[in-house]
């Protein structure tokens, strides 16, 4: 985000959205938008253009590319060359700088402090980022809830499902909420040697029992798609001569209910105190800072999607929820979304490999085209 080949990617964007006969900008957050000289009401469609270190060619820019052929196609077809499309690639979606920034922005709910705090790999921040690129007083694109009646977004799946069922378009229902719980266990670190087993008070021990029963008690807990990560363990000193006297563990999980997050982390914090109770070591259990609550897709919009679906692809459809963080997560909260996932070959995402075929691109776009005329129609 804002190197100079990113920069270079968002000029040619705004250009090829001019081409379309949108008014097209970059703005002060780097946004790239494209306004449909049309009257309101309009429905905004993109994604983002940003991307992962070494990610593929798919995750955001096909949702990009997608909303400026929508508001191309239908701005050519003289049946719906009257409805304003809004084409839009939101800046830093993946969080170089802020997770979402040009969405936030968008929405207004991004302060001057955030733009000064937060801050990429190499130490620069947002504000400095913008400055270097020349966007400092580049005005801002907002949201205008008297035209912007809705956002739709189209994404690779970057899972396995819809290639596994054979399904070419998913609708999707909700993003996942996510949660991430801090576990640590406080015992006496010792000598390896010396102390003997039944005077140990062993901090690597007390972790690992924990997190096999914990996994065991959440696989009873789990709805259909929930799924949970103990992504870092860490024994402290960690060396092979010393009984640990202190251990870390993280766990995070991801559900598109509520429900299902609670329990688990109820779960964790059970037994947790439970654990503790037992001795010798003592457990105790934080939550992360920033839990993310499930976003729920618009009922209304999903529905013109499936139908599009229906359309072209007869049966070949579902409704299934985005495992995986998106920039309705953050326009929901001002104008119904709703997102269409087509599917990635082999479930591989953030890497080069990340490829989906071209039937299927081509077929996405299609319906959401379609479902983008009948919402506005
Ligand atoms: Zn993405």
């Amino acid at each position: 985000m804002f190197s100079d080949a990113d920069m270079e990617a968002r000029r040619w964007l705004r250009d090829m959205m001019g081409e379309a006969g949108l008014n097209a900008t970059i703005d002060g957050v780097g946004n790239v938008f494209g306004a449909s000289p049309n009257p309101g009401p309009a429905l905004l469609i993109g994604s983002h253009s940003d991307t992962q270190p070494r990610g593929g060619w798919l995750d955001g820019a096909l949702g990009v590319i997608y909303g400026l052929e929508v508001a191309r196609s239908l701005g050519e077809n003289q049946a719906t060359s009257h409805l304003a499309i809004d084409a839009v690639a939101w800046a830093d979606e993946e969080g170089s700088y802020l997770s979402c920034l040009g969405s936030q922005s968008f929405c207004g709910v991004l302060s001057p402090e955030e733009e000064i705090s937060a801050a990429n790999h190499a130490g620069e921040t947002a504000e400095q980022a913008i400055a270097r690129v020349g966007l400092t007083d580049v005005e801002r694109v907002r949201l205008d809830t008297t035209r912007h009646v809705g956002y739709l977004e189209a994404h690779i799946e970057q899972g396995p499902k819809l290639e596994e069922s054979g399904d070419v378009i998913g609708v999707v229902t909700s993003i996942v909420g996510i949660r991430t719980l801090h576990i640590t266990f406080s015992g006496q670190q010792n000598h390896a040697g010396t102390t003997p087993m039944d005077r140990r008070s062993d901090a690597a021990v007390a972790l690992f029992g924990y997190a096999v029963t914990l996994g065991e008690q959440l696989s009873e807990l789990a709805g259909p798609t929930t799924v949970w990560t103990f992504g870092n363990a860490r024994l402290d000193p960690g060396t092979e001569s010393i009984i640990a006297g202190r251990a870390d563990l993280v766990l995070q999980f991801r559900d598109p209910t509520d429900d299902v997050l609670d329990r688990f982390e109820q779960a964790a914090f059970a037994h947790a105190e439970q654990a503790a109770g037992s001795g010798p070591v003592d457990v105790s259990v934080k939550r992360a800072r920033g839990p993310i609550p499930p976003t729920k897709m618009d009922d209304h919009l999903q529905a013109h999607i499936a139908r599009a679906a229906e359309g072209r692809i007869p049966g070949r459809w579902v409704h299934m929820p985005s495992a995986a963080g998106h920039d309705p997560m953050i326009l929901s909260d001002h104008i119904p979304c709703a997102m269409v996932f087509i599917p990635s070959i082999d479930g591989i995402s953030h890497d080069f490999a990340e490829n989906t075929s071209d039937e299927d691109i081509v077929m996405g776009c299609r319906v959401l085209a379609d479902a983008a005329a009948t919402i506005m129609s």
